[in-house]
């Protein structure tokens, strides 16, 4: 068998939605999966619909899901250029080359022409009115200056079969194929004739897309016949869907890649998240990363139904990727988070991504998790009260008192250091280690909840900050 080639050929027509680069992902985990070669290439003809700055996404996207391609624009393999503006000449020679074969013809149909063919729902299908137009005629127009476009010449009485890779036998008969546009009288071709012309040239072996093309790839296997071309093999691929009766659309702005990251979810994750959307490996794993996917990867497992995009779940993948992950690296994808969270103070971040690693699924919710820090100063005597532990406004006074004054001489502010200091300085008063500890937690945060306990927070404040703040509460807790 000849090496695998498959490419991903997004549209830049705004942002990339998960189901897009779904397909990107597949079409690399095939390629990978047998040794080939995987290819992007940018099919940007529609210039209506092109919008500034998508084509950059595209590649910024594909390089954070770790996606990357051996040949397109910017890395030449032989089989360039990769963006279809820059192959107009090919696309009108191959048209141009079709006619001339007999799988395509001149139509030199006006726009009146055209719209009298419509039906009651203002559908128009070509009447093939220029299909049998002699030479003669033909090239007295094209001389003439007529505007053209140039049709293909669907055969009739054919049924157009292919075998897909996921949904099986595919047929359509060909009275049900309409002469359609190859190339516009701009010159630009449609995506019906630039699909094949640059999946012939390019070497493609497996087109792997979304379902919207199952139906249609018959008509594209017409044009593969008439040049004589060997035809590729095909897997389309079941929509992702918002809920039960909706797709995802980029046009609705729905799960965009990007927008994931910003909320703080690991490109990994979400790769890996959506890699199980429409695929399921045949030992059910779910946690896997890009290598062992490329490995698992088979056709056998990926579904002909669609599926629903459910936001929790990669939620719940993205924790467990942040709970694998070392101290060391969880800081480093959390320091800006973090960052934000404690602008303008002193502390150890460090310290604080140790408490946060286990605690949030998203890294976005650590803003909300620290948001105490920035609040200390919501001073609120009740919350020194706790009934089981046996402390109350008095009790607490006393304990804050007793670790601000043992903790003010500690040099070694570490976890042992400022635990053994706390401790012994609760037993020589009289309190119990409990009691010192969840006041001086309250204390240094002036909150109910907070994401470690006296010791951690401690250490995360650092000592300068420590002490003031336990000057500060225990100012307000002896006013009361
Ligand atoms: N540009 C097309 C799209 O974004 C590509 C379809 C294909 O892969 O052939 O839908």
């Amino acid at each position: 068998m000849s090496e695998v080639r498959t490419r991903f050929a997004p549209s830049p027509t705004g942002f990339m939605h998960i189901g897009n680069l779904r397909t990107g992902l597949y079409a690399y985990l095939f390629a990978k999966k047998n040794g080939g070669k995987f290819i992007l290439r940018i099919e940007d003809t529609d210039q209506e619909r092109k919008v500034e700055g998508a084509v950059e996404m595209i590649y910024r996207t594909l390089d954070k899901a770790g996606i990357s391609y051996d040949e397109g624009p910017n890395k030449d393999g032989g089989y360039g250029p990769y963006v279809q503006t820059e192959r107009m000449g090919i696309y009108k020679r191959y048209a141009e080359e079709l006619v001339r074969l007999g799988g395509a013809y001149y139509c030199f149909c006006d726009k009146e022409r055209l719209a009298s063919l419509k039906d009651e729902n203002g559908v128009a299908t070509y009447d093939k009115h220029c299909r049998n137009l002699s030479k003669e005629e033909v090239e007295a127009k094209l001389k003439a200056g007529v505007p053209y476009v140039i049709r293909q010449k669907v055969p009739e009485g054919v049924v157009s079969e292919y075998e897909d890779m996921v949904f099986g036998k595919i047929s359509v008969d060909s009275a049900d194929i309409e002469d359609g546009v190859l190339l516009k009288s701009d010159g630009l071709p449609t995506y019906n004739f630039a699909n094949v012309v640059d999946d012939h040239l390019m070497g493609i072996t497996h087109v792997i897309r979304g379902t919207e093309y199952l139906s249609s790839t018959p008509k594209y296997n017409l044009i593969y016949d008439a040049f004589g071309w060997e035809r590729p093999k095909y897997m389309h691929l079941p929509p992702i869907m918002k809920d039960a009766q909706r797709k995802l659309s980029k046009r609705y702005g729905d799960a965009n890649f990007e927008d994931f990251l910003a909320k703080g979810y690991l490109p990994q994750a979400i790769v890996n998240y959506i890699a199980l959307l429409g695929w399921c490996p045949k030992d059910n794993r779910e946690k896997m990363t890009m290598r062992e996917m490329i490995e698992a990867f088979d056709t056998d497992g990926i579904s002909k139904s669609s599926s629903i995009f459910d936001e929790q779940k990669m939620r719940w993948l993205n924790g467990e990727y942040l709970k694998a992950m070392t101290d060391e690296e969880f800081f480093e994808v959390a320091k800006p988070y973090i960052d934000g969270a404690v602008e303008g103070m002193d502390v150890d971040e460090f310290e604080l991504a140790k408490l946060m690693r286990t605690r949030v699924d998203v890294l976005g919710e650590i803003s909300e998790k620290l948001a105490f820090l920035k609040e200390f100063g919501n001073f609120d005597a009740n919350m020194y009260v706790h009934q089981k532990m046996k402390v109350d406004l008095d009790v607490a006074k006393r304990a804050v008192a007793v670790a601000l004054e043992a903790l003010r001489g500690l040099e070694d502010w570490s976890e042992d250091g400022v635990k053994e200091c706390v401790k012994a300085a609760a037993e020589q008063n009289g309190l119990k280690g409990g009691q010192v500890m969840f006041s001086m937690r309250v204390a240094l945060t002036d909150a109910a909840v907070t994401p470690g306990g006296a010791i951690e927070m401690a250490l995360a404040l650092k000592k300068r900050e420590s002490i003031r703040r336990l000057e500060v509460s225990l100012a307000k807790l002896n006013e009361q």
